[in-house]
């Protein structure tokens, strides 16, 4: 038991006395044992958990709080207490800081997970999530506000790094297509409310592909790398430029007053990417095609200014690469007559849409028809008839260029034949090949099955290439054409004058015949430069032993002056146009030569 004793000394009939009482506080001592107990629970909890814990008055004034707040707000404890709360909260936080504390006195009310930036006096942020309570009196009236929270910073660390990850392109660091299309929308709404113009520039590199397959992926990702640093250089920090994959990007220009200030922009893009670079000790050239479309004019949403400018970029590509489009209703119409030519173009071969006609071609010294050209023709049931200079590019671009071509080759050899077997002259049979195909490792193997198969003679047949063709790469061309030579074929440059070819190149490629380009012979003999070019050729052609064919002879004044300077052959209009071959078996027969007239 727990007593109080009070003890009084009093004199008490002379003498000294004590009265004495005494009070049980055992219960009392209990009591106190117990608040000190709670007291010391109290402070165990808020200095050894985890979370931070902090009180302020009304006015948001600190009056207590932990050691981790304290380290977490990296404040020394003199500064910390009687602090205001506002103090270590970014500026633009206050407002919404004050409404939290706010509401809780208004409702009574705790609010959970309340995030909170504060501001370190090194300038860093911490991130933190609190709960924030009333702190009430007996009575229950609102005297301040306790906090409990922690530190986030880590967590909000990762999520941003994920968030980066997310909308950023690992090899080039640029944004990708993800955020890309958020900064688009944007300012997709931002030129909508202002009232004011945006562009987007597709760019897609030109010659990659050949760069990643000859020097390696590696060397690819390093071009990018370098591509991306230049573009972030030369472009605006206001400007978006991001990568969509591959080789392909993507830049925004914002604010656009005039289109003159996109093409400036746009040609000092063509101009960065061109400069060499020196990738794994080779120095790479690359150029890019540019595809812009405008906000407002090209479109509204991100889809379609997306899909016009990539239409554009397309555009850029067949206009020949390292330039820039504008989209236009006139592009759009040539992408869209592509696109459905391409998704013809696949069944054509399997739906037997396609047939060949023959043209004539006539030697001017025996006036006999010694050879004849067969040339495509499309019948698409959807499109209706689809000329080759239309068919023949997408053709080439999808590589179905290679089967068509091997059923031409086939056809063309077996249609021969059968007009022999008719009783009909033999006539040099001159196949037109593409680039595709003298490329392609089937086309040797193409050409003797077509032979075996039909039975001609090898020396019947004639192919066809482009000056271009072979100055693509020279060495390996001369190979491959050797090999058709060696088969006893012939082989035939087309529309010669058109490529930056000489005649003294030409001589180191084992050809027999030179077809000048129509070009030339449509203002023979009345415009005297094409006139000074075209008996240029022929006398240059001669002195190589190649056989001059002229083409697209319309007239009789063409056919009088290529003969006057004694071209071999000629092939045109004016004798016979291109016809089915019935028509040709006709012609074939009836045809008398002028030797025998
Ligand atoms: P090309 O090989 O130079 O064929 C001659 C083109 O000129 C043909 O056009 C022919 O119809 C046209 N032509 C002939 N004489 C005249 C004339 O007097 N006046 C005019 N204005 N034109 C004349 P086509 O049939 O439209 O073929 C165009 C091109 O398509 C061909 O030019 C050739 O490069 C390509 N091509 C045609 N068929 C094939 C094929 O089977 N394979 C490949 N790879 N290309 C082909
Ligand atoms: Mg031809
Ligand atoms: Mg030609």
């Amino acid at each position: 038991m727990w007593v109080l004793e009070m003890l009084t000394s009093i004199t008490h009939k002379g003498g000294r006395a004590s009265i004495g009482s005494f009070i049980n506080i055992t219960e009392r001592k209990a009591m106190e044992e117990r608040l000190r107990q709670s007291e010391e629970r109290y402070h165990t909890i808020i200095e050894e958990m985890e979370e931070w814990y902090f009180e302020t008055d009304l006015a948001d004034n600190i009056l207590f709080y932990n050691d981790l707040f304290l380290n977490g707000l990296g404040h020394s404890h003199k500064e910390l207490t009687g602090m205001n709360f506002q103090h270590f909260i970014k500026q633009e936080d206050t407002d919404t800081v004050y409404k939290i504390f706010h509401q809780i006195y208004e409702t009574g009310e705790s609010i959970r997970n309340v995030p909170y930036d504060f501001v370190r006096p090194d300038g860093n942020t911490t991130f933190s999530e609190f709960s924030i309570f009333p702190d009430r009196d007996r009575e229950g009236k609102i005297l301040g506000f306790r906090g409990v929270g922690h530190d986030i910073t880590e967590r909000k660390r990762s999520e941003e790094r994920i968030q980066y990850l997310a909308t950023h392109d690992t090899l080039t660091d640029l944004p990708n297509r993800l955020m890309f299309s958020q900064l688009l929308n944007h300012a997709i709404q931002a030129a909508q409310r202002y009232k004011r113009q945006l562009a987007v520039i597709f760019l897609d590199l030109d010659r990659f592909k050949i760069i990643n397959d000859t020097l390696g992926h590696e060397a690819g990702d390093q071009l990018l790398q370098a591509v991306a640093m230049r573009l972030k250089q030369k472009l605006r920090a206001v400007d978006v430029v991001a990568r969509l994959g591959g080789d392909e990007f993507v830049i925004l220009i914002e604010e656009v007053n005039d289109l003159e200030q996109v093409a400036t922009v746009a040609r000092n893009v063509l101009s960065t990417v061109i400069k060499p670079v020196t990738i794994m000790g080779q120095e790479c050239r690359v150029t890019a095609s540019l595809g812009i479309s405008i906000c407002p004019e090209d479109g509204l949403d991100e889809q379609s200014l997306m899909k016009n400018a990539d239409i554009a970029m397309y555009f850029a590509k067949e206009e020949g690469k390292n330039n820039y489009q504008f989209y236009s209703e006139n592009i759009k119409a040539k992408s869209i007559e592509r696109l459905s030519i391409e998704a013809n173009l696949r069944q054509a071969l399997e739906r037997k849409e396609f047939s060949l006609h023959y043209q004539a071609k006539l030697d001017f010294k025996t006036g006999a028809i010694t050879g004849v050209e067969p040339l495509l023709r499309w019948q698409s049931p959807a499109l209706g008839s689809v000329t080759p200079l239309q068919f023949i590019p997408v053709a080439e671009e999808t590589g179905l260029i290679v089967p068509i071509g091997r059923w031409v080759l086939r056809t063309a050899c077996t249609q021969n034949v059968a007009w022999q077997r008719q009783g009909l002259p033999p006539v040099c049979m001159a196949v037109n090949l593409s680039i595709r195909q003298l490329t392609d490792t089937t086309l040797i193997e193409d050409i003797e099955a077509a032979l075996e198969d039909s039975g001609m003679a090898p020396n019947l047949l004639e192919l066809e290439i482009t000056e271009s063709m072979v100055m693509h790469n020279p060495a390996r061309m001369i190979k491959v054409l050797s090999k058709i030579k060696d088969m006893g074929v012939r082989l035939a440059i087309d529309d010669f004058g058109t490529g930056y070819s000489s005649l003294a190149q030409i001589k180191h490629f084992p050809v027999d015949t030179l077809k000048v380009d129509r070009s030339f012979i449509l203002n023979v003999p009345g415009n005297s430069e094409d006139k000074a070019i075209t008996e240029a050729i022929i006398a240059m052609g001669k002195t190589l032993s190649l056989t001059v064919v002229a083409e697209g002879v319309e007239t009789q004044e063409q056919q009088d002056f290529l003969e006057e300077h004694a071209c071999d052959q000629m092939q045109g209009f004016y004798f016979s146009k291109p016809i089915v071959p019935e028509q040709f078996a006709d012609l074939l027969r009836t045809h008398v030569p002028k030797k025998q007239r």
